[in-house]
């Protein structure tokens, strides 16, 4: 038996699956469901479209199957178009003096092609680049082509980095040095009197204005980044001292990824252009604010201060953070400065889509009951069950469900003294679900539903076991709990009758994923569609294109997924085509990061087979057909081959 809704909702409706998935909330227009159930993507937030499920079709055909990684190229263009353009408003309409200049930070997401399809796009707006560590500074220095657009170095740094910054100025690139610590002043210093460049530098403030929602600690006096107004007052000291007046130009703050709640940022914003125009007022050739990153992404839809929400759009913050300096400059009689920003999560997460298949399902009632032995006496305790089960006695829900968590703990413990047998107990246990299951019916049903019984629905949802693994894929899901729209790519003009959870192929209990987005709180189960033998079915994780694709780990040894780079085609039936396509590790890679080696293996395995074969245990055609197959499967990839 399986939770079911067929009686509620007689004639469900794609509007009933849009509305469900919550998809024209969390979507921001690029998501809808065409006629026949299928999920589509817009690109560019116009009628042009893509079905999803056509991707993964010619993506199996390629030999990509999922767990599939989809990244719709053209959906991230619109958003670095969208960035820029509501900032060029939002500066024309308050008659803002300075421009903007956004970098994009490739730690968000650092793979070349995400790197260039944002560089391609914001290439009309000078649009740059920002890095956190040596490595993405030689990657953002090497990639770098418009000169009218920053290269902003954020992060700890050593000699090395600075020096390579440092080298960059002298090509012509306009690269700032973003001192996190008070220390790297004088090495910065040091580093460009031996060079020979003045450096360009910008002062990182620790804010007093402290972040909210999960991210928030990268902000307040004990974040571990900026300098404290005092620090601030001693490294312009220093470089007066050094004759380095002209280099410092910028301030930099960044309150946390994530920022839920806009007022946070308004705060933040009128803190820090106050340092903007004290160290003007020092003297200082100031002329750039950059305000970070934060700009949140509404993965549940609810447009509130949730912290998987946002409670304002990006229009708002574009003209709040223009706003707000323009008015604390005002005030302070100083021309405004050209203004950064740092936003990787909005411009990223929503161009990339988790595929995965539904491989299986576990019940709570995969054991039928079955009728009782006529050889033996029935035990009461499976008497009462099935008395409670028939609700014999007229008892309310609450005391039934009482009863039968009595009898169960009875049954288990006649079990384990040996009093009852296996199929006794599996009776127990299968009555016991389905008493829970009919509780679970009549709470749905019912206005109020007593506090013990609010977690029956999710004590019986089934498992939807899925390819792929959370700890790849969804790793933020799993280490702080983030939460991502989840829906099928199909069937969308069924009725989902199935109040499921879904599970990873991992052997990690933790491997889950059993809270969902909701417009209202969190959904604890998912209404999914019963499973069709020989059909595949397919659901899509959405928003995922921030920081997923980097942080996630080899538990299990899974890894990378196979992955297709999508760009609209308007020649193409389908409108689309696949330009790049890039398989997910296979088993050799993935052992090889482990310090083994496939061809090592391969020979200690031929050891064992030669030496079973020479025992006469296996015939010798059959060792070299076990050896090929091992072979094979080293080639082959870690995920389950469905
Ligand atoms: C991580 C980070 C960002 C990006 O933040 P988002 O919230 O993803 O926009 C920007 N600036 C700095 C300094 C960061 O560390």
């Amino acid at each position: 038996m399986t939770a079911s809704h067929k009686d509620t909702t007689p004639s469900w409706t794609v509007a009933d699956s849009e509305n469900y998935y919550g998809l024209k909330r969390w979507g921001g227009g690029h998501f809808s469901v065409d006629d026949e159930g299928f999920m589509q993507v817009h690109p560019l937030c116009d009628q042009r479209s893509i079905r999803i499920h056509d991707i993964v079709k010619e993506a199996a055909q390629k030999g990509l199957k999922p767990p599939l990684t989809v990244r719709i190229q053209d959906l991230l263009h619109t958003r670095v178009i969208q960035l820029n353009q509501l900032f060029r408003d939002a500066i024309k309409d308050e008659k803002y003096d300075g421009r903007y200049r956004g970098v994009f930070p490739i730690k968000v997401n650092q793979l070349r092609e995400v790197v260039e399809e944002i560089q391609d796009a914001g290439k009309p707006f000078n649009y740059g680049l920002e890095c956190g560590s040596k490595p993405e500074l030689m990657i953002a220095i090497a990639m770098h082509k418009d000169p009218k657009s920053l290269i902003i170095c954020n992060g700890y740094k050593d000699d090395e980095f600075i020096r390579l910054a440092l080298q960059g100025l002298r090509l012509g690139k306009e690269i700032y040095l973003v001192v996190e610590q008070l220390s790297e002043v004088p090495r910065i210093i040091q580093i460009s009197k031996k060079l020979g460049v003045t450096p360009r530098i910008g002062f990182r403030i620790k804010l007093s204005t402290v972040g909210e929602g999960k991210w928030a600690s990268s902000s307040g006096e004990d974040a571990k980044f900026g300098l404290t107004s005092p620090e601030i007052i001693d490294g312009a000291r220093r470089l007066k001292r050094a004759g380095l007046v002209e280099s410092l130009r910028l301030i930099h703050f960044h309150i946390g990824s994530q920022v839920p709640n806009i007022q946070t940022i308004k705060k933040a914003t009128v803190e820090a252009a106050r340092f903007y125009c004290e160290l003007k007022k020092m003297g200082f050739p100031m002329e750039l604010m950059d305000v970070g990153g934060g700009l949140g992404i509404d993965y549940d839809g609810s447009r509130s201060n949730y912290e998987s929400s946002m409670n304002y759009t990006m229009r708002e913050y574009a003209r709040d953070v223009v706003y707000n300096i323009k008015s604390v400059c005002q005030d302070a009689g100083i021309d405004v400065p050209d203004i950064v920003t740092e936003s990787g999560r909005a411009i990223v997460a929503p161009h990339s889509i988790l595929i995965t298949e539904v491989c299986d399902r576990i019940s709570k009632t995969a054991v039928p009951p079955r009728p009782a032995s006529k050889r033996k006496k029935i035990n009461p305790v499976l008497r009462d069950l099935q008395a409670n089960l028939d609700n014999e006695h007229g008892s309310t829900p609450l005391e039934r469900y009482h009863d039968a968590l009595q009898k169960k703990e009875e049954a288990n413990h006649l079990f384990s003294l040996g009093y009852l047998d296996l199929a006794e107990r599996a009776q127990a246990d299968s009555t016991y679900w389905a008493i829970c299951q009919e509780l679970c019916e009549q709470a749905k049903h019912s206005r109020y539903t007593p506090e013990e019984l609010e977690s029956l629905p999710q004590m019986m949802a089934e498992q939807y076991v899925c390819n792929f693994s959370v700890f790849q894929s969804l790793i933020d899901h799993w280490a702080c709990k983030q939460l991502f729209p989840v829906a099928p790519l199909h069937r969308l003009n069924e009725s989902p009758d199935v109040d499921a959870t879904l599970v990873d192929i991992t052997c990690d209990s933790e491997g889950k994923v059993s809270s969902f987005t909701d417009v209202e709180d969190i959904r604890h189960t998912l209404r999914l569609h019963e499973l069709k033998p020989k059909e595949p079915y397919y659901l899509g994780v959405f928003l995922v294109g921030a920081y997923q694709d980097i942080m996630g780990d080899l538990h299990n040894l899974f890894g990378r997924v196979n992955e297709v780079h999508v760009f609209l085609e308007d020649d193409e039936e389908d409108g689309f085509y696949i330009e790049d396509s890039i398989k997910g590790f296979t088993v050799n890679d993935v052992i090889g990061f482990t310090q083994y080696d496939g061809h090592i293996l391969t020979r200690l395995m031929k050891k064992q087979i030669d030496r079973a074969t020479k025992a006469d245990e296996i015939k010798p055609r059959e060792g070299t057909r076990m050896l090929d197959e091992y072979a094979e499967l080293l080639r082959g990839h870690t995920y389950l081959a469905t």
